[in-house]
């Protein structure tokens, strides 16, 4: 991901979310399949069932789940010339399926590959800036407990690899879900022993709760690249930073901003809809 210039504000933003349409409902029916079973025969069984009884404390939960980047923005491109912004979709929407299934409330910032800004906005930063901005009001606005942004890593040079979870310098909330996130995630791949770390993004600053951003590997590690690329693979990744996630709420049991009767929904904020967002 990358960095937008510092204290940036906006005026606040009314997200409306609606109810999630027949198609999206068939293919998350697939996904919910896939990732089940995918992911049954990939965990250790233990670790299965720990994390089987923890999710209770998922319950009620409101949780942003947001694939980074979209539309225009690609995000960091493999060799292979596979984009960013593809591989955090269907891992978003992977820990979108996980998480609802457990109980929580999934508030997603897309489902298809565009960005949040408005059409009419003009100029790359502009946009970028309505992007993120937009994406902060989905978690803000509907006082989310947590905000998981997924991203993909990029350096130069092949040699760095692995999954890495990142928040908000000094946040304690962010630091203790970042911290479980990433156990979550040297467990269940085996291949990363990378601890969290602190870097000062715009979408962690200026969310209100405990918000971390998920490198799910580097892009510009061949091997990690296909590996990204794999289905089971990213349902690994999807139960991983669900795992850690489930571990947050349980262990560290942080006060909720409960919503009654939105529990087990999936909603997704859809830009480009004049009727859904509103701007004062
Ligand atoms: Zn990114």
């Amino acid at each position: 991901m990358q960095e937008l210039e510092r204290g940036i504000t906006l005026p606040p933003v009314i997200i409306k979310t609606i109810r999630i349409r027949k198609r999206y409902l068939v293919a998350l029916a697939i996904l919910a399949f896939l990732s089940f079973y995918l992911t049954r025969a990939q965990i250790d069984r233990a670790e299965r069932q720990t994390v089987e009884v923890m999710s209770r404390a998922l319950a009620g939960r409101v949780i942003v789940v947001d694939p980074g980047h979209g539309g225009d923005e690609p995000g960091v491109v493999g060799e292979s010339g596979v984009e960013e912004k593809e591989i955090t979709l269907m891992v978003g929407k992977l820990l979108a399926e996980n998480l609802a299934r457990a109980g929580a409330m999934v508030l997603m910032t897309r489902e298809t590959d565009s960005d949040l800004s408005d059409p009419a906005t003009a100029g790359l930063t502009a946009k970028k800036r309505e992007d993120l901005a937009r994406r902060v009001a989905v978690a803000n606005d509907n006082m989310a407990d947590l905000y998981i942004s997924v991203h993909v890593n990029s350096f130069p040079g092949a040699n760095r690899s692995g999954a890495r979870v990142y928040y908000q310098p000094g946040a304690i909330e962010g630091g203790k879900a970042g911290r479980h996130i990433q156990s979550a995630l040297s467990q269940v791949l085996k291949n990363t022993s990378h601890q969290p770390a602190e870097v000062d993004y715009y979408i962690t600053r200026n969310t209100a709760m405990a918000a971390v951003v998920v490198e799910a590997g580097y892009i510009s590690n061949e091997t990690e690249e296909k590996l990204m690329l794999d289905p089971v693979y990213q349902s690994k990744l999807a139960w991983a930073i669900y795992a850690g996630a489930v571990k947050y709420f349980a262990v560290e049991n942080p006060p909720t901003q409960k919503q009654p009767g939105n529990e087990g929904v999936i909603q997704t904020f859809k830009e480009h809809e004049g009727e859904i967002l509103q701007e004062p």
